[in-house]
């Protein structure tokens, strides 16, 4: 069993953990999770994460809109989140960013809204959490003009992007996609990350990693991610779940 794992983004406030969560979280750190951080989606999410967080004390939390939760109430629960974002648990802004494969957003609200978020970021020193789906280059210019410090969770893009992201002095996050069966960009992008830039994460109850694809993920399943990193890597497993967790130390500023 590996120890020390840190889950860089998590939904427990997902419905697919109402039947048990309490339990489920009460028992994590026993499979080797030390730290986890919830990510929020709207002001609903939100609110569970902090209700989450004062649970247990191994949470921490992001809180944001996500690109596809935008809707006509967002620039009110915008302001509300942006008050909640100085609760002592809240280490960043997310998860944010653009999701282009889905179009119930139209792209320039999210476009509005990222940036309108990433302001906020900077302004009140937080890193950001972002989420990049089929969006790499207007993400990337967006980011090039805010420089905020964060991390591409669930990265997907190439190793070209992948160093453009470092360039900025940002994080990749790498989750269960890594072990898929079609994991080319992925793998080569996990190979070529400097040990100081990689984080791990689940997503979860999305994207387990294989032998469980498909089925309800949890932050212990980081074990199978990281095994695969490390063989890419050619480095010892518990040492590359060691370093993503001192880079998530550094990046969220906890100690
Ligand atoms: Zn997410």
């Amino acid at each position: 069993m590996y120890k020390h794992i840190f889950d860089t983004h998590a939904h427990y406030d997902d419905i697919k953990f109402d039947e048990d969560r309490d339990e489920l979280l009460k028992n994590l750190p026993e499979s080797g999770v030390e730290f986890v951080i919830n990510c929020g989606c709207d002001l609903r999410s939100c609110e569970k994460t902090i209700s989450i967080c004062d649970s247990f004390d191994y949470f921490y939390c992001a809180l944001g809109i996500h690109p596809s939760e935008i809707n006509d109430n967002s620039d009110a629960e915008l302001e509300k989140i942006k008050e909640m974002c100085s609760y002592q648990k809240c280490v960043a802004v997310g998860e944010i960013g653009l999701d282009y494969h889905y179009d119930f957003v139209p792209k320039d609200k999210q476009l509005d809204f990222f940036e309108k978020q990433l302001q906020f970021a900077v302004e009140a020193k937080l890193p950001v959490i972002v989420h990049d789906r089929e969006a790499h280059e207007d993400t990337l210019n967006l980011l090039k003009k805010y420089r905020p410090e964060g991390v591409l969770h669930c990265f997907s893009g190439s190793v070209e992007i992948a160093k453009e992201i470092i360039k900025l002095g940002m994080y990749i996050g790498l989750g269960g996609a890594v072990t898929f069966k079609n994991a080319r960009k992925p793998l080569e992008v996990a190979k070529y990350l400097p040990e100081d830039r990689l984080l791990l994460e689940t997503d979860c109850p999305y994207m387990a990693p294989v032998p469980f694809r498909g089925k309800r993920c949890t932050s212990d399943m980081i074990a199978m991610t990281s095994e695969k990193i490390a063989e890419v890597r050619n480095a010892d497993t518990q040492q590359v779940i060691d370093s993503a967790k001192e880079n998530a130390f550094r990046l969220f500023n906890i100690r």
